[in-house]
């Protein structure tokens, strides 16, 4: 906790923390020392860990990087960020992200971006988005894990842009209590550490049944560790064709084939598989989640939590809502809400909303189909390339940057655990990540494949 604490001071211009808490790691640190002495220690007695500033953090700020929810400090703790502390973990602060979890290089943030500690030259790179602060602080030692969430990607792609491991747990495999919503059907917590070792510790701290959400499984946590034998002997291993994108890069191929290789070598088999609908998944996803998200963002009304506009004289409730909202949202969160209210309108809901999720099924299916024919796991590259420099996206339009998620969107719409591993550079020596993705509640033997790939 100490050397983390001291580490933080000195990288500042990581922007990676927006809210430190030394005194509340100070005193849990101190708390830890007293229970290692006393032989009473828990899984991750003393280990300093980063919280993303969407989960709600008692008495701590917890903005989800939102002008809005300036000044909120909430009464209560969410599960998750509960659970590892009665685990013993160290909470020394709250980290940078993108603005409700709406982007993927953290550059929608409130506090500014997140900066990657790798770099080229003196080019600023984005660490990735949404958990774009967890990742920096894991890649540059300021702390030894810390919690992401994953929407359509926002633990695996920034893990991949700092040479880190991120794991999206199934569906329902944590708690989501506490933790401000975007997208429900498809926000799920997940551990970023240096380690797949350490995924799989923070995994089973993190996990576990919740009666206060209800779609979180009512299942035994599985010992994580323990499923990492370094065995993976006779395993199926599918490699999705439709991944193959036209004008994918060289080196990213390579890595792919790579990555097969040391399955191969290890003893697992490499197969060739179909997910024929792909190609919708992206399109899928940019209607459920800005329709879902504008429907959980109603509650910021200027009212219940955080930033109210000032009013002029002989406005009502509606300007102190409309002054409020276009105060506290950036613009990207503005235009999810748009986006999502229109794809729910009456005269739209059947085109755009039912459409989607009808898709969504048909892609659900696909991965229940080549599970069915016995591939325990899927390969695929984590992002379509390594980190961009800061300001270079987001200048280019919208869609350029939600195309970061094609490889990772997918795994949310079906609600599989799904990880990134790092597993090489590209040729300016920036790290470049790896995806598995695995069957649902298996995320032991997703793990122990990770694993022999690190
Ligand atoms: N980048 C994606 C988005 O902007 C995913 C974000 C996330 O997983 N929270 O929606």
């Amino acid at each position: 906790t100490a050397a983390c604490l001291t580490a933080m001071e000195g990288a500042g211009a990581l922007n990676a923390y927006a809210h430190p808490t030394p005194d509340i790691a100070q005193a849990r640190a101190a708390a830890a020392d007293d229970r290692l002495r006393t032989g009473d220690a828990p899984a991750m007695c003393g280990i300093p860990i980063g919280i993303k500033d969407l989960f709600c953090t008692e008495g701590v700020a917890s903005q989800a990087a939102s002008r809005i929810l300036q000044g909120f400090r909430p009464p209560y703790e969410s599960t998750v960020s509960r659970q590892l502390r009665d685990a013993g973990a160290v909470m020394l602060g709250k980290l940078n992200m993108d603005e409700f979890a709406m982007g993927s290089s953290n550059e929608t943030s409130v506090y500014g971006p997140a900066v990657n500690p790798w770099k080229v030259d003196d080019r600023r790179l984005t660490p990735g988005g949404s958990s774009g602060g967890s990742a920096a602080a894991v890649a540059a030692g300021l702390c030894l894990g810390a919690t992401g969430t994953d929407t359509g990607g926002s633990i695996r792609q920034p893990a991949a842009f700092t040479g880190t491991v991120g794991l999206k747990p199934t569906y329902g495999r944590c708690s989501r209590w506490g933790i401000v919503a975007f997208a429900s059907s498809l926000d799920q917590a997940g551990p970023m550490t240096r380690t797949v070792r350490d995924a799989a510790i923070m995994l089973g701290a993190m996990a576990g049944h919740d009666p206060r959400d209800s779609t979180s499984a009512d299942m035994a946590v599985p010992d994580f560790e323990a499923a990492l034998t370094g065995d993976i002997r006779g395993k199926r291993i599918g490699i999705p064709t439709e991944y193959r994108m036209d004008g994918m890069p060289e080196e990213i191929e390579a890595l792919w084939a790579r990555g097969a290789d040391w399955l191969r070598a290890a003893g697992a088999e490499v197969v060739d598989i179909s997910l024929p609908h792909t190609k919708y998944a992206l399109p899928a996803y940019y209607v459920i989640a800005p329709a879902e998200a504008s429907s959980n963002l109603a509650r910021y009304d200027g009212v219940r939590y955080g930033h109210r506009a000032a009013l002029a004289q002989g406005d009502g409730i509606t300007e102190m809502y409309e002054k409020t909202r276009a105060e506290g949202f950036g613009p990207e969160v503005q235009r999810r809400v748009m986006v999502g209210t229109y794809v729910l309108s009456a005269g739209f809901y059947d085109a755009y909303y039912n459409r989607a999720r009808k898709v969504r099924t048909l892609i659900k299916r696909d991965f229940d189909l080549a599970f069915e024919a016995g591939v325990d796991a899927i390969l695929t590259p984590t992002t379509p390339s390594a980190a961009f420099g800061l300001g270079e996206m987001a200048q280019v339009d919208p869609v350029q940057m939600y195309l970061n998620d094609i490889f990772t969107v997918p795994v949310n719409m079906a609600g599989l655990p799904g990880i990134a591993v790092p597993a090489g550079m590209d040729a300016q020596g920036l790290p470049l990540g790896l995806q598995l993705i695995g069957r649902p509640w298996e995320e032991g033997p997703l793990l122990a494949l990770a694993d022999v790939l690190e």
